[in-house]
């Protein structure tokens, strides 16, 4: 048991998912820096911080302006790029992230992440549209990767016309099972995605007449007795779609699950793993009908907002203290 793995200044989902990071329990992890991002903190500070003056935490009362400062820097940023060319895409990298450098958010992440954090810019091919976005990754160590590699890899993705090739390495540098990689590229036209086939064991457990109701819902009603569920915790990340009935992911994930609950309310894990879980479900189902979405903060009840507070100010929410 070690408290200092679990870092409480950052929004609860983060402090959450790279915990097991510092405890060398996974390789890296990483978070999509988006308007998401901001906005979902800006909502939870909104709709959970009524008495605000009452708490203690330093720093705290400065976060809404900081999270309005950045988003502001980051939708300011234009990005061009003349060709699909090795260089181009070099020179286009290097601007982007000096850039999201600038973003005062990344600063805040560095200083206080106790590990190796940076953010690169990530670029995604699909059909003959190139769309960019930023990760901001998390690791244990110096070590781990450099923020030229991840770049040099994606890169190298779009320049082979792979995503493939860059989502394997991406999923190594998250420590996901290789099993559970090479399950999500069995993919073919005539089967369900490896996203569906990885939820469907559960899918009717889930109250799909609930989704939709925002956080006028808890989790709880969106994932009834979700503590009961034997597997849930192959789901030990955000967008790993493990492998129905993988050992190995239910194994780590067991032991993350140990890990993070010998520091902090067995309440609050559950709910980790149940966001998880539930963020996963909403991806998955949208591939199955042909889509794609990403979450929004309280699509899946009040819970999923509120994991954009700092951990510490969420443990002292009813719920968990
Ligand atoms: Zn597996």
């Amino acid at each position: 048991m070690d408290h200092q793995h679990v870092v409480g200044t950052l929004p609860a989902f983060v402090a959450l998912d790279s915990s097991p990071v510092l405890a060398g329990q996974r390789r890296g992890t990483s978070i999509q820096l988006d308007d998401t991002y901001f906005t979902g903190q800006l909502r939870a500070f909104e709709a959970f911080d009524a008495d605000s003056e009452e708490r203690s935490t330093p720093g705290f009362a400065e976060r809404p302006q900081d999270l309005r400062e950045s988003l502001q820097r980051y939708r300011q940023i234009e990005i061009d790029i003349d060709s699909l060319t090795e260089a181009d895409l070099w020179t286009a990298s290097t601007r982007f992230r000096r850039e999201l450098r600038r973003i005062p958010e990344i600063d805040f992440l560095k200083r206080q992440f106790p590990g190796r954090c940076f953010v690169v810019p990530e670029w995604l091919q699909s059909g003959d549209r190139l769309h960019y976005g930023a990760r901001v990754y998390f690791f244990g160590s110096e070590e781990s990767t450099t923020p030229e590699d991840v770049i040099r890899e994606n890169i190298d993705g779009i320049l082979h016309d792979s995503s493939q090739q860059f989502e394997r390495y991406q999923g190594r540098l998250h420590g996901y099972p290789d099993c559970c990689i090479e399950f999500y590229h069995e993919r073919s036209a005539t089967a369900p995605s490896p996203e569906w086939r990885s939820i469907e064991p559960f899918a009717d457990r889930i109250a799909d007449e609930s989704l939709g109701d925002g956080i006028a819902v808890s989790l709880d009603e969106v994932l009834p007795r979700f503590s009961d569920w034997e597997g849930r915790y192959a789901f030990f990340a955000r967008e790993f779609f493990p492998e129905p009935g993988c050992d190995t992911a239910r194994t780590h994930g067991q032991a993350i699950y140990d890990e993070l609950s010998s520091a902090e309310p067995v309440q609050l894990i559950e709910d980790h793993f149940g966001l998880t879980f539930g963020y996963n479900y909403l991806v998955a189902r949208a591939v199955h009908t042909g889509g794609s979405y990403r979450p929004t903060p309280g699509d899946l009840g009040q819970e999923h907002l509120m994991f954009y507070l700092p951990l510490r100010e969420l443990v002292t929410m009813p719920r968990y203290s």
